[in-house]
Order: C-alpha cells, then sequence, then structure tokens
C-alpha cells in the first residue's frame, strides 16, 4: 500500500512526507495506525485512515476547522509513545536517549492545529519570575503526557498491537 500524507492504496507501503524523508517519518505514520489500532480499530483499516475536526465554524460562508478540545494533540501524544516503543524495539534506530526523544516530540506538538486548547503546565521557571519562551508551559504539559504514555505502555503491548493490526489488514506482513 502506498500512503501519500492521509491515503493509502495498494502497492508497496510507503509514506510522503514534506520534511526530510527517512525512517523516522514511516514508524511515526504506523504508530498512527497502532494507536487507532488501540482507541478506534475501525479508524485503523489503512483505506479509513484519516484525520478530521468535528467542530467547525463559518467565516463569510466558508467553513473551517475550529477545534474546541485539544483531543487531536492528546492522540499524536499517545502516537509518540507508540512510536517510542517501536524505534526502541530496533537497536539500530535507538541512537537517542529518552529526554531528547521526548523534549523533540513535546515540541513538535506545538504545530498541531489544536494546540492553542492544550493546558499550562505550572511552571517553575515562571515561580520564579523568570521569563517563560512563549509556549513552553504547553510544551512542558505535553512531555509530560508523553513521558507517561511512554510508561503506560511496553514493547510488547506494541509489537502485540502491531501483529494485530497487520493480520487484520496485512495479509503477507510479516513482523516488526
Ligand atoms: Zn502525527
Amino acid at each position: 500500500m502506498v500512503v501519500r500524507n492521509e491515503k493509502v492504496s495498494d502497492g508497496p507501503v510507503g509514506f510522503l512526507t514534506r520534511y526530510q524523508p527517512d525512517i523516522m517519518v514511516f514508524y511515526h505514520e504506523l504508530a498512527h495506525l497502532l494507536e487507532f489500532q488501540r482507541s478506534d480499530p475501525v479508524r485503523a483499516d489503512p483505506y479509513q485512515y484519516r484525520f478530521e475536526c468535528k467542530t467547525q465554524i463559518e467565516v463569510n460562508g466558508e467553513e473551517y476547522d475550529q477545534p474546541a478540545t485539544c483531543q487531536a494533540t492528546q492522540r499524536e501524544i499517545r502516537t509518540f509513545a507508540i512510536e517510542y516503543h517501536l524505534l526502541k524495539s530496533h537497536p539500530l534506530l535507538c541512537t537517542f536517549e529518552r529526554d531528547t526523544y521526548v523534549d523533540i516530540a513535546a515540541f513538535l506538538c506545538r504545530l498541531m492545529p489544536d494546540f492553542f486548547n492544550v493546558p499550562a503546565l505550572p511552571s517553575t521557571e515562571k515561580e520564579k519570575g523568570l521569563r517563560v519562551p512563549y509556549n513552553q508551559p504547553q510544551i512542558d504539559w505535553c512531555a509530560k503526557e508523553i513521558n507517561l504514555a511512554i510508561d503506560a505502555l511496553s514493547e510488547d503491548d506494541v509489537i502485540s498491537l502491531y501483529r494485530t493490526w497487520s493480520d487484520k489488514h496485512l495479509s503477507d506482513a510479516s513482523p516488526v
């Protein structure tokens, strides 16, 4: 199958990315499919693989997405946790420290369309009266949640999710 942004068609597994294409991108998108397998199995079907915002706002007769929650960011957080365990299962890809991975993943969360709904984690820097970088309390909240999500899963959980997903959707898949 070919995954083009959010769609899949017959053929080899592949992804298109607007950034540097590498194996990390593949693992991130695979982690999204496994997150769907865990939270909403109907959406884990590669042919149903897409994201949508449930709430819209009309401006001058046009409908625009208007997220009312931070559910998309929360899904991204769960996905980063699955991706972490997938990468950890491959020693060759595991060239990073967990803290570095979480810091980068939390920083990327600010790109989510509903990030403005993410709550702020009380900042010790703020309490000390120091200047806190823009969005840092929200990024800190994401980092805390990513760590919790990583701890709530094991590598075996993720491999089991992959096997369940691949048995259902990839008839000739080999295990991770
Ligand atoms: Zn993602």
